[in-house]
């Protein structure tokens, strides 16, 4: 299809035990239920975007376990595009390792496996074979990769780079990226700026716009997002809803912002549609599981 989304980060399976508290160190426990649920920051966004309709493929890589497996069927039964995603023959499938204490504390390791991976020949290629109208990448596969994007990218391709989780970026990849999408933690890392109000918001956004990115949305959870672009800055209040667990909020919104990106909406109005997609996945249990439909988001939002 000429022009699409194309997401490009990391696909895990999550492993998640429930016990009575976090071991100690050298502590053996016996817990509670086990259970497995797909994840990852690029999987999640791209399931949003599939959900939603949209045209999106993932670009990505996977082990050739069971787990790999099952992230791609995953993925293609939410309709998204995964002939860009490889399977790697050397190393396992990520996975995160989740202990989940009935105080609701968690403790997590993340194994990356192959999503260490995806290289910036595995992106030239995906994008010298078909040009995406929006590009959306995390930080959860090796930055040389999500550089080769920036740096390959056509300048017709709306860049939108989520820097999740944070850390160091360079002048020359932050001029390339037309909307980055730090949360709170995020933006601090970034600015020296803890965004807790329109002063620091405004403040944090215009360091990042001084660093050449175009516009800057920062969420804040239960309060919303902040928009600041050449025209100025303001927030977007978020949607009220009862939340039940806000996992991959974030990449709801994402995934969400995205899609309206992909339909030409401006951007005030396709972080309306964002936090509309972000607030309803509060509303459920998981991650891929909580992303909303097209249909869900529209009902929501005349409602
Ligand atoms: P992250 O998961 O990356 O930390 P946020 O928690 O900032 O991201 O959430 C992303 C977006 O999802 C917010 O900007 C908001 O629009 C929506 N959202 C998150 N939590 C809530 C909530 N409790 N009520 C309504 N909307 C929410």
């Amino acid at each position: 299809m000429a022009g699409d989304v194309l997401v490009l980060g990391s696909a895990n399976m999550d492993l998640v035990v429930r016990s009575s508290r976090i071991p100690q160190p050298g502590e053996t426990l016996l817990g509670g239920t086990f259970s497995t649920h797909p994840g990852g920051k690029g999987a999640n966004q791209a399931t949003a975007l599939g959900r939603l309709g949209s045209p999106v493929r993932f670009l990505g890589r996977v082990g050739a376990d069971d787990f790999g497996r099952e992230l791609i069927d995953q993925l293609a039964s939410s309709g998204v595009d995964v002939s860009t995603a490889l399977t790697d023959h050397a190393l396992a499938s990520g996975i995160a390792m989740i202990v989940v204490a009935a105080d609701g504390q968690n403790s997590i390791v993340v194994a990356p496996g192959a999503n260490g991976a995806v290289s910036p020949a595995q992106v030239l290629a995906t994008l010298e074979e078909r040009m995406p109208k929006v590009a959306l990448a995390q930080l959860e596969v090796p930055l040389d990769a999500i550089e080769a994007m920036a740096e390959a990218l056509s300048p017709e391709t709306v860049f939108i780079l989520n820097p999740a989780p944070a850390a160091p970026l360079s002048d020359s990849l932050l001029s390339r990226v037309d909307i980055l999408t730090p949360n709170e933690t995020e933006a601090e890392a970034l600015t020296g700026i803890l965004p807790i109000d329109d002063e620091t918001c405004r403040a944090a956004a215009l360091r990042l716009l001084g660093r050449d990115v175009k516009a800057v949305v920062i969420t804040l959870g239960g309060r919303g997002c902040w928009l600041q672009d050449a025209e100025g800055g303001h927030l977007i209040p978020a949607f009220r809803v009862n939340p039940v667990d806000t996992t991959a909020a974030g990449d709801a919104f994402n995934g969400g912002l995205a899609w309206r990106v992909f339909l030409g909406d401006s951007l005030a109005e396709a972080c309306r549609w964002a936090s509309a997609v972000g607030a309803l996945a509060t509303t459920r249990e998981g991650a891929q599981e909580a992303m909303p439909t097209r249909e869900e988001v529209e009902a929501f939002l005349t409602q």
